[in-house]
């Protein structure tokens, strides 16, 4: 049977706007692998949801299922309150970046971002001038006549966004937007693309294996790893607050420690955490490299756990040393961090302590 929506229902209208997308126990199968399973996940109208999980964690199939492009998949992705089982791709005004490759070789960087306008029948003077508004959008003022053969990589990107947002998509999804740059180009163009959704309060999935992409884009973070999702969070509450040692860990977490928690401190052999509004009991901390601060011993801060240099190795601004801790229970060896004004040698002895600064409290 089928029903319909009394017309001047204004209130539900702007509720179900506000809804974004909505994904509830959606299933993928590829023969015998579960691509994605039992995924329920939503990203709120003007909001960014990161899915952050490992390579064949299920992200791309994610994206896929979101944009219809999954041919069978069990379970419901509605946007705005619709139900989109049956609604084509491209009736679904959705937007998609891919990680390369996605640009029209054949066309100049303007005819790319013309595009998503010739497909919203936009009038030629008026195509112009968006394209021109979209290309410093994304920081290539001037560049509609440049070939797409002679962009750098970071370039090729910003005009395959400048595309994206020309259609207007009521969602834009992103897969591994950045991956394919480099490093300096990466964290640059991530605080841009962050700047430049918040701006135009875009609604956005973005798929990464990369912490960095997911924390400077995300309103919300989830982690997805075997087709599953392990947590989802604010960033910062994700960040300090992992579910378990599996999230923790992609969080970088190397060593977890038990401790206590008492008076909103959490306490244990390495030193002690500030978690002010925690209440008292056991947990669990986790431990990133830059956690652990070691000192060479004989200097005035060698409180605290003691542990012996085993390995060294040099980062672009610090020095990160493996080093084993024969005193703590439970933990033969953990990474430590140093300053480079200090570093000790293998067999060195050094002394530990804590810096809340890295440290995660597990399953709060
Ligand atoms: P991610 O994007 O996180 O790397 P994918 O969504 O690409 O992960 O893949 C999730 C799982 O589904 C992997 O095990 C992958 O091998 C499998 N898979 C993805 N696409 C296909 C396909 N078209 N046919 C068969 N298996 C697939
Ligand atoms: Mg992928």
């Amino acid at each position: 049977m089928r029903t319909f929506e009394v017309h001047d229902a204004a209130v539900p209208e702007v509720r179900q706007r506000d809804e974004g997308l909505r994904l509830e126990g959606v299933t993928v199968r590829y023969g015998s692998t579960t691509a994605l399973s039992g995924i329920d996940l939503s990203a709120p109208s003007g909001e960014v949801l990161a899915v952050l999980g490992p390579s064949g964690g299920g992200k791309s199939t994610l994206l896929r299922t979101v944009a219809g492009l999954e041919g069978s998949s069990r379970g419901s992705v509605r946007f705005g309150g619709q139900d989109l089982s049956g609604v084509p791709v491209h009736r679904r005004g959705f937007g998609m970046v891919f990680q390369d490759g996605q640009l029209f070789g054949h066309r100049d960087v303007a005819g790319n971002v013309e595009f998503g306008l010739r497909m919203r029948s936009v009038g030629r003077r008026e195509r112009r001038r968006e394209v021109a508004r979209l290309l410093e959008l994304v920081g290539l003022a001037g560049y509609q006549r440049r070939k797409v053969g002679e962009l750098s990589g970071g370039q090729a990107q910003r005009v395959a966004l400048a595309r994206a947002l020309a259609a207007r998509p009521r969602l834009l999804l992103l897969d591994e937007p950045l991956s394919g740059l480099d490093r300096m180009l990466r964290e640059r163009l991530a605080v841009d693309l962050a700047e430049l959704l918040s701006d135009s309060a875009t609604t956005a999935v973005v798929v990464t294996h990369d912490l960095d992409e997911a924390f400077t884009l995300a309103d919300r973070v989830a982690v997805l790893s075997e087709g599953r999702v392990l947590q989802e969070e604010r960033p910062r509450r994700l960040w300090t607050r992992p579910a378990d040692e599996e999230v923790a860990g992609f969080l970088g977490c190397t060593t977890f420690l038990r401790g206590r928690i008492e008076d909103g401190i959490a306490s244990c052999p390495l030193g002690s955490v500030p978690c002010p509004g925690e209440h008292a009991g056991e947990v669990l901390l986790g431990l990133r490299a830059t956690g652990v601060r070691a000192h060479r011993s004989g200097t005035e801060r060698n409180r605290g756990a003691r542990g012996e240099v085993v390995r060294r190795s040099h980062r672009h601004d610090h020095v990160r040393l493996t080093v084993a801790v024969p005193e703590l229970a439970g933990v033969d060896r953990l990474e430590a961090v140093v300053a480079d004004t200090e570093v000790p040698e293998p067999g060195e002895e050094v002394a530990l302590e804590i810096d809340p600064a890295g440290t995660a409290l597990l399953g709060r």
